[in-house]
């Protein structure tokens, strides 16, 4: 066990190279697969399943895709009962994991249909969710192999609808190499892409009991599994506010000390200086904003801009925004596609409508499903944004050259601290604001979207997250059994 050097582990190691949506054979693998095809999803446990059924929706055209059966209290109970931890050698797990990640390229085309038929996701965003999951496999297959210590034991994860492949795999790939027995808990609107993933996983050689799938309400199976005594931890990415009904449930059943890892909200910000390359600033603006259809808790909310470039800025963002192609995900074009539902759809226009007077721009979106046109709202500052909207919805503000302390201040104070993006060409300005911002993932003259697994670990503090940060060298570690003899060598 303990450290290695991090270049002895990672010698071996590269990212996945994704795949090129103009290569022939990687479009002749869409084709073979119809997005509108029915896969299936139901509990995969050990021992019988019982639950009530709900309907997947298809966010871009609102069509029923699948029927799915959800897991009702005592099949959550059978799960717990019937979970065993992987008892293989580190090194074989490893193994394991990484035949997962081969088996995930290889079935590309059936997870592009699954990430677009019940996700929404565009070809793109399907593409580099893909290659981050299979990233994370490699990845902690890489740190895990040659480590002796032992599990924590049964380890719930409950992932989120907007990466229903990357981060449900990413949780699940930590918590397996670790050795523990894990139950997986998929977003309701995204059980069949978890399906899918578990599928897979199995397939490779990761044993039933050690990986089982509960998909089902928070309120049922999520609430039922955080309240079970033997859970030794919790994995969770989701909001804010259910991290703490979580945590609340935990340290009410649990062991005191049990771990609750959370990568919760952002309400991110990024600050345009009057030395920032225009061109540039605006197309990293567009694409930290609006691509995923906003949908990412790394994503832009509040912009500022330097008042003396304010004007030029946002007329030619404004044309950025028209640029953008709304609509069909599976359109080899677009570049946004729905969002996840209608109440997600409602509680964005409602925001939007709540703030009429202050509309800067609207693009025009497809009426039919849940599509949203990205909006640029103009406000005093970050302190005026009340809660993190999850959706294609930018809020831009002013600020003179003096303020920018008062800018980090207002942001900091905000509480969220999970991406921070900066344009500028003052060399001092990055070190000095870098330093003084509070945010997991600071990103200089570039998008503060996208976080690569192994160079850029992506999480938070404050309200946005516990860590260790996913794709980082100490994640892998807190999924591991304390060694209560360490202390004393
Ligand atoms: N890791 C993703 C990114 O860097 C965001 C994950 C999330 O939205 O939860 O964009």
């Amino acid at each position: 066990g303990g450290l290695v050097a991090p270049e002895a582990l990672f010698a071996d190691r590269i990212n996945s190279r994704g795949f090129d949506l103009s290569d022939p054979a990687v479009l002749a693998s869409l084709d073979a697969v119809r997005v509108g095809e029915t896969p299936d999803a139901t509990p995969i446990i050990v021992g019988a399943a019982s639950g009530p059924t709900r309907p997947v929706c298809n966010p871009a055209t609102g069509a029923i895709v699948a029927q799915v059966t959800e897991a009702d209290a005592a099949t959550v109970a059978t799960a717990l009962d019937g979970a065993q931890v992987w008892d293989a050698p580190a090194h074989a797990r490893a193994e394991v994991l990484r035949r997962a990640a081969d088996l995930y390229e290889e079935h590309h085309g059936a997870i592009f249909a699954a990430l677009a038929r019940e996700a929404g996701k565009t070809l793109p965003d399907a593409v580099a969710e893909l290659r981050e999951a299979v990233d994370f496999l490699r990845y902690y297959a890489a740190q895990g192999a040659a480590d002796s210590r032992a599990p924590r034991g049964r380890i719930v994860a409950i992932s989120p609808w907007n990466f229903p492949l990357a981060i449900f795999t990413g949780q699940i790939a930590a918590a397996l190499m670790a050795g523990n027995a894990v139950l997986a808990k998929p977003a309701e609107q995204t059980p069949l892409m978890a399906a899918m993933a578990v599928r897979l996983l199995h397939q490779a050689g990761v044993p039933r009991a050690a990986l089982q799938l509960l998909p089902g309400e928070g309120a049922t199976v999520g609430a039922a599994l955080t309240r079970d005594p033997r859970v030794a931890g919790v994995v969770f990415t989701g909001s804010t506010e259910t991290a703490r009904v979580i945590a609340r449930s935990m340290a009410t059943h649990m062991a005191p000390g049990t771990p609750l890892i959370a990568e919760t909200g952002g309400l991110n910000a990024m600050v345009v200086d009057s030395t920032a390359l225009p061109e540039q600033a605006v197309r990293d603006i567009v694409n930290s904003a609006f691509r995923s259809a906003g949908q990412r808790c790394s994503a832009l909310r509040c912009l500022y801009v330097q008042e003396d470039i304010a004007p030029r800025l946002i007329e030619m963002l404004k044309g950025a925004m028209e640029a953008l192609s709304i609509g069909n995900p599976w359109g080899i074009s677009t570049d946004i596609g729905p969002v996840i539902d209608a109440n997600a759809k409602d509680g964005i226009m409602n925001w939007i409508a709540a703030h009429q007077g202050q509309i800067l721009h609207q693009v025009r979106a497809p009426e039919t499903g849940h599509f949203v046109g990205p909006t640029l709202i103009k406000v005093g500052g970050i302190a005026q944004i009340e809660r993190e909207i999850f959706g294609p919805v930018l809020h831009l503000a002013t600020f003179a050259a003096e303020d920018l302390p008062q800018v980090i201040d207002d942001i900091n104070a905000r509480g969220f601290g999970l991406t921070f993006g900066l344009h500028t060409r003052i060399d001092t300005r990055v070190a000095e604001v870098a330093g003084q911002v509070q945010a997991g993932n600071i990103y200089v003259n570039r998008n503060q979207i996208g976080a690569v697994v192994g160079s850029q670990p992506f999480g938070g503090e404050g309200l946005s997250g516990t860590g260790p940060k996913a794709g980082g060298p100490l994640y892998l570690g807190r999924f591991f059994a304390p060694a209560p003899r360490e202390e004393a060598i």
